[in-house]
């Protein structure tokens, strides 16, 4: 298991490649035991990445709760200056490495899948739905971790603005997505994220009124349909078919008012809220940086397997929108694909 690593360069056929892997410094050994005494010494604050920049974290951080290795990452904005010394020195254990140089290593490997996943859609790309004008828009992905109990609010789902507890939140479902500008297709996952996001703001605030904007509510699957009936019981969740046209905020209460065309009964809403959450959808990484391999992508970036070919396989989100659970499966077909590679050399 290589962290820290990006694959440069593939080469060879397959049976036979070769990866060229480059790894990054974590500036971090072994010896780390997350006691966090680096973090207490640096004095550099930062934006953390995993939380979307809502948090402020140390120059000297662990990534995430649970990660993988357990170690402290030195962050390379504070490379060469005296508070990487400091975190050197007060490290007990001498974990602190600041001499580690990026490396790059060859692997002979037979096979390769990509499991290289999505990006979230960058929603500042959508110029009618004020993400990044008005604080109080927010994409699905920052609400996950305002709702995650280890997320930079602790689980509490406040209003950036503000933060007060929400009483009433809108969710615009296919923000940039389905859409010829933006993402042209369905990103399979999206309408079911905001159903589940309803229920974290349910289990918190009884009262609060609840309103989703969509085109199409797709709920793929039995499961998923009979959770969609089960949101659908709930008299302060209001299902809005319609395809939101603008948002504005109201300067001074900083809430936000969506408006969008009813297609069922034709009539104009004006719905104001004290937070909106753009339900985007996901972009496979590959759409924004290609591989560095011989891959075949469809125009949206996904890798589109060659079976006929054989030795790389794409897996998950790389290959198409889908859940956890589709993914793994899917991935555990590709895992087979890889090992029969090898098999049949
Ligand atoms: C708001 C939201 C909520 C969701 N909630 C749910 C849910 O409740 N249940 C559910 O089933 N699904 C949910 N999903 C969908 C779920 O996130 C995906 O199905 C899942 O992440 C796909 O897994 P993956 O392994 O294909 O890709 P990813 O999870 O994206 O993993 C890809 C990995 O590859 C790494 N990587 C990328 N490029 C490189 C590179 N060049 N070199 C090295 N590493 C690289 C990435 O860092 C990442 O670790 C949600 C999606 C959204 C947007």
């Amino acid at each position: 298991m290589f962290t820290l690593a990006e694959v440069e360069n593939v080469t060879g056929s397959p049976g036979q490649y070769t990866v060229s892997l480059k790894l990054s410094p974590r500036y971090v050994n072994e010896s780390c035991t997350c006691c966090g005494d680096c973090a207490k010494a640096c004095e550099t604050e930062i934006d953390s990445e995993f939380d979307f920049g809502m948090k402020k974290i140390k120059g000297a951080y662990l990534p995430f709760e649970m990660a993988f290795p357990a170690r402290y990452v030195i962050s390379p904005q504070i490379i060469g200056t005296a508070d990487a010394e400091k975190c050197k020195e007060a490290c007990p254990y001498g974990a602190v490495d600041l001499s580690m140089e990026t490396k790059t290593i060859d692997l002979q490997v037979g096979a390769i899948v990509w499991a290289t996943g999505w990006e979230p859609y960058d929603a500042t790309k959508i110029d009618n739905l004020g993400f990044g004008q008005y604080q109080n828009i927010v994409t699905n992905m920052m609400l996950e971790r305002l709702a995650s109990p280890n997320g930079p609010t602790r689980g509490t789902i406040t209003r950036p603005s503000d933060n007060k507890e929400i009483e009433s939140i809108a969710f615009v479902q296919c923000a940039g997505s389905r859409d010829e500008n933006h993402l042209p297709y369905c990103s399979y996952i999206c309408c079911m994220a905001s159903l589940k996001q309803a229920t974290y703001i349910r289990e918190r605030y009884p009262e609060a009124k609840i309103y989703i904007f969509y085109i199409d509510l797709r709920a793929p699957g039995y499961r998923y349909e009979q959770f969609y009936k089960k949101i659908k019981e709930d008299e302060n969740v209001f299902f809005i078919k319609g395809k939101v046209a603008e948002v504005s905020e109201d300067p001074d209460s900083k809430n936000i008012t969506v408006v969008a065309e009813n297609a069922v009964t034709g009539e104009k809403i004006h719905q104001t809220v004290e937070m909106v959450v753009l339900a985007t959808g996901m972009q496979p990484t590959a759409a924004n940086a290609k591989l560095p391999a011989d891959l075949t992508y469809n125009e949206d970036g996904f890798i589109i397997n060659d079976f006929e070919k054989g030795g790389m396989f794409a897996a998950g989100c790389a290959n198409k929108p889908a859940d956890v659970v589709s993914s793994n499966q899917n991935a555990t077909g590709m895992a087979l694909k890889a090992i029969q590679t090898l098999m049949k050399r």
